[in-house]
This record gives structure tokens, sequence and C-alpha cells, in this order.
């Protein structure tokens, strides 16, 4: 998931000094940052047989957001929505920042339009929702739709199309974020079935003292995995090898804290 947002700023267009929804040839659209607001194995929340649906609407989150009630969030969620309206078919946009673009708001508060365009790569399960400068692209080619299991994944194989060392990064950095949906996955059905286990109000008092030290472990795993990590770039003196370096050994501690995950609590 790739998301950038771009508004009008142009002052003259605005009413109370409120952002109002034009479009006219002179609007100055400016994208936000100049990074991607959102660039990582997202939580998408969609009916199902919506790729062929008239009408469905699409609740992308950022994965480090918390709880839905979170105010302010801290983090960005997206409300895609596609309308069939007679002959025409909408596509639009809300998101939860506000006009400094932020991501303020607990709701998708923000429409920033109905006319955005929308486009399916020929082949590939990704999906292109853009106009104005916005930008979000919906990438099934990477996520755990496609990979249930990344742990399983040869390596070798997903590195395949790579033609240079740029591509390795870019596609390492996919499997590392991969691998951290997993573990957010696994994480959370761990937590859920130590709360199963411990419902009884006998040994409730013990479930909350499980899971806190459930999360400080992992939150001990990513900071020694992240360090071991860095240890291993930092032999490479400023080569360019050194992400790719970086990624292998992140990805095969990521691998082995899957496998811990995997048989506790089952
Ligand atoms: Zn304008």
């Amino acid at each position: 998931m790739r998301t950038k947002i771009a508004w009008c700023v142009n002052k003259e267009h605005r009413e109370n000094g409120l952002w109002q929804r034009c479009r006219s040839d002179d609007c100055e659209y400016k994208v936000r940052h100049e990074w991607d607001l959102i660039r990582d194995v997202c939580k998408i929340s969609v009916k199902e047989g919506w790729r062929e649906a008239d009408n469905w609407t699409m609740i992308i989150s950022d994965p480090n957001r918390n709880a839905e009630t979170d105010h302010p969030s801290g983090n960005y969620f997206f409300y895609i929505q596609k309308m069939h309206l007679g002959e025409e078919t909408r596509y639009s946009i809300s998101w939860n920042g506000n006009d400094a673009g932020e991501p303020e708001y607990s709701h998708a508060q923000w429409n920033l339009g109905e006319d955005y365009t929308y486009s399916k790569h020929p082949t590939k399960d990704i999906h292109t929702i853009k106009g104005h400068e916005s930008e979000i692209i919906i990438n099934f080619e990477c996520s755990l739709v496609k990979y249930p299991e990344p742990e399983a994944l040869d390596i070798g194989a997903y590195f395949e199309d790579c033609q240079n060392n740029w591509d390795m990064k870019f596609k390492m950095t996919e499997l590392i974020k991969l691998h951290d949906a997993r573990i957010r996955q696994l994480m959370e059905e761990k937590i859920q079935s130590i709360e199963e286990d411990y419902s009884d109000p006998e040994v409730t008092h013990h479930r909350d003292n499980i899971i806190q030290h459930a999360v400080k472990a992992q939150e001990a795993w990513k900071a020694y995995a992240t360090a071991r990590a860095n240890e291993v770039f930092s032999t490479y003196c400023g080569g360019s090898g050194a992400g790719v370096g970086y990624g292998w050994e992140y990805v095969e501690l990521q691998r082995k804290r899957i496998s811990e995950l995997k048989t506790q609590y089952k």
C-alpha cells in the first residue's frame, strides 16, 4: 500500500478559510509530504468480491494504528469508495487528515473528491486510484492475501526479477514489511488466545500479566533484531550491499521469531 495526498492550497479558493472541493484551472495542488504517507503492508477492510462489484468501500489503515477510537488518531487511514450512479462510476478518497495534513481525526471526515480515476495493472493484483496529484496504490502482490505464510517463501524466487542492487533493496523492504505483518498477525492471535484461556474471573489477574509480558518480549525482540541487523550493516563499511545485508539478517531473525510465535499457545 502506498499513498500520496495533495489538495488545492490556493487561498482564494477557500471559503471562510476552509478548504472547498474545487477543481479549476488555477488550482494549486500541493503534495503534503515528499515521501509517501503510508508505505507498508496495511490493514485493509473491504467486502469479498469487491473487484467485480459496482459499489464498494475500502478502509485502509496504517498498521501502526491502535484502537479505532484513538483521538488524535496519530496514524493515517483512508476510505476509498467506488460508487456506480446510473451510467457514471465515481471513485472517492476520504481521510482523517486535518488542514495541515496531520492524521488528527478518528473519522475519515475529509472527502478530498469524488472524481478520481481508477486503473488496474494489466496482469497483477495492483489497483491505483489517483488524480489531482493524489495517488493511492493498493498492491495485493505484497500482502498476506497472496503470501499467507511469508516465512515459507523462497527468497531467491522473490528476488527473481531484480535487475540491480536498487531492485534488491526495494524487494528486501517489501519482504521485511511482509514478515512484519505476519508477526503482527501472530501476536494478535497469541493475545487473543491468552484472553480466551484466562477468561474465567478467577484467573483474569493472570491474564493481564501474561499479556504484558508477551508484549514486552515482542518489543525486546524487535530491539534486538534491529541492533543485530545494524551490526551486520556496519561491517559493510558503507558498501553498496549494506542495505541488502541488513535485510537478509533481519528477515532471518523475523523467520525465527515467527516460528517461535507459531509454536506457542497452540
Ligand atoms: Zn482550487
